[in-house]
């Protein structure tokens, strides 16, 4: 078992993820079989019941799990599948010893942190790195070093070097932060030096030092930083600002990082050349684009991008695979029920709702989807957007004024969307979705078949309502088509206006299987009709 810990120093948001995720893309060009691990110090079990405002998006996977958005990005990539377990938490850390402890298996003992829940770390970490079946696993250390936090992990991670040997099984990466400072604009590199002191105190001595700098770090700085941190030179690695984060597997082969790591950690690449010319030709379409449009995303967490990650992500693959850049003007709904959405939105080649929860931001949802249907404006709906688009269509073309979601409305004379039978009764939060990949029927002719190119698809799910059964006949009367159902067709997924050019939604979300290379179709039908538009 081989394991490479991420971690970070100085301050958050680094790039930490990033970088995990880059090291990963890169062996994995060798033919080396990688995954990941994010380990978050939060005490929440998952981030199902976290708010997006607060740590951005909630990603799913495939089994349902509602995991950090860091997993989305070792998704995109390094191309995994993962599972919840891939995402271990204080919280989930903590659960399990306190339940072993109620069950009596400390025999009596006194339960602490160290060995008990250090133990516990450990044998998450590796039973998750043997079923992955993975040659390496990365696993990346959330928080800051010298967060109280985060010092479990950080021993679990010493003691697994010794465990599993530091020569060639277990290696650490260090991120940190170089400042440029002063008109001179002279890189600092003692923040550095203190965080890896700091490391260091812990028993970690990092193989790897991984420097975040607006500009790329010269040559003194690196001699510096290899001399106080006592690391080789050509392992003080420089990350600066990229076009794209895309190009950061690049900026990390051109310093050699994939030999570093292949060397020293005796690994049998299938191949010694890299093979990395589709990710440049992908980087290479994102950066140097020859056209441009403007897509509005309207929501209610606009305030913080990371809230919709999975979907800038997604326009970025649509509009990579057409050479064409894709401006998000992000449009908070509210502002939409006082503002006259034909001023706020007419500049805009398509138009996304994305998910979202609570009634906040809802009428001015109504109000975008009703400009982009009777404007012909591309629009795609994802979730909330679904039922959103549903509602609308409900009021004004059906004439029930009044149609809601319950979710909003609970005495709604037309609950249009309404909660599922099985959910209710279900009160604990972050207990009552439905979550995770499930089949959904495509219906042969219509736009969704056209973009998936198939009848059977599998998409993730996160949600409580849907549309409700009483209504279909006279809503797809009407023109509003379910292209897609599930579950023997008693669930609407997707819905397609007639006599539009491009008037989409989906119950699931698509944003979160889009790849690099592979984008989401219906991202991708959305920024095709944008084009034309
Ligand atoms: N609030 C809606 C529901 O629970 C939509 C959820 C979402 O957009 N993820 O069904």
């Amino acid at each position: 078992m081989k394991l490479i810990f991420v971690s970070g120093g100085v301050i958050s948001g680094l790039g930490k993820g990033i970088t995990a995720s880059s090291i990963g893309r890169l062996l994995e060009s060798r033919g080396i079989r990688v995954s990941a691990i994010k380990v978050d110090p939060y005490l929440n079990v998952d981030a199902g019941t976290m708010n997006p405002y607060e740590h951005g998006e909630v990603y799913v996977l495939d089994d349902g799990g509602e995991v950090d958005l860091d997993l989305g990005n070792y998704e995109r990539f390094m191309d995994l599948h993962l599972t919840r377990d891939h995402n271990i938490t204080t919280g989930k850390v903590y659960r399990t010893v306190i339940e072993n402890e109620r069950r009596g298996e400390y025999l009596g003992k006194t339960v602490q942190i160290i060995p008990h829940v250090t133990d516990e770390i450990k044998r998450r970490i590796t039973s998750v790195a043997r079923d992955s079946g993975a040659d390496v696993v990365i696993v990346e250390l959330g928080g800051t070093v010298g967060d109280m936090e985060s010092m479990p992990f950080l021993e679990a991670a010493r003691q697994l070097g010794r465990d599993l040997g530091r020569e060639e099984n277990v290696m650490f990466v260090h991120t940190t932060l170089v400042p440029i400072m002063g008109s001179v604009g002279e890189e600092k590199t003692k923040p550095t030096q203190h965080s890896v002191k700091e490391l260091m105190s812990i028993g970690i001595r990092p193989d790897i030092i991984v420097c975040r700098c607006s500009e790329p770090i010269t040559d003194s700085a690196r001699a510096k930083i290899a001399m106080f941190c006592d690391v080789p030179e050509e392992a003080v690695i420089s990350t600066p600002d990229a076009r794209t984060t895309y190009e950061v597997p690049l900026n990390l082969e051109r310093q050699g990082v994939a030999d570093l790591i292949i060397d020293r950690m005796r690994l049998r690449p299938m191949t010694s050349r890299r093979d990395m010319s589709s990710w440049e030709g992908l980087v290479d379409r994102i950066v140097d684009p020859v056209r441009e449009v403007r897509i509005a995303l309207v929501g209610k967490y606009t305030s913080l991008a990371d809230s919709y990650l999975s979907h800038l992500e997604a326009f970025t693959h649509a509009g990579a695979a057409r050479r064409c850049r894709i401006r998000t003007v992000f449009v908070d709904s509210d502002r939409l029920t006082s503002e006259d959405p034909a001023e706020v939105l007419s500049g805009v080649d398509g138009i996304i709702v994305p998910g979202g929860f609570g009634t906040r931001g809802v009428e001015g949802m109504l109000a975008a989807a009703r400009y982009a249907r009777e404007n012909k404006v591309p629009f795609l709906g994802v979730c909330l957007g679904f039922q959103i688009a549903t509602i609308e269509f409900c009021r004004d073309v059906l004439g029930l004024e009044k149609a809601n979601s319950t979710e909003f409305d609970p005495r709604t004379p037309d609950p249009v969307v309404c909660i599922m039978d099985e959910q209710r009764g279900i009160s604990e939060m972050g207990a009552t979705m439905r979550l995770g990949a499930q089949d959904v029927v495509v219906a042969e002719g219509s736009k969704a078949h056209a973009l998936y190119g198939s009848a059977l698809i599998s998409e993730r799910h996160r949600h409580r309502y849907e549309v409700n059964p009483n209504y279909i006949d006279r809503i797809e009367a009407a023109g509003w088509r379910f292209t897609g159902r599930s579950d023997c067709g008693t669930r609407m997924e997707i819905g397609e206006l007639e006599g539009h050019p491009y008037f989409v939604a989906s119950q699931f979300h698509p944003e979160f299987k889009s790849r690099p290379q592979r984008p989401s179709p219906l991202h991708q039908g959305l920024v095709d009709a944008a084009l034309k538009n």
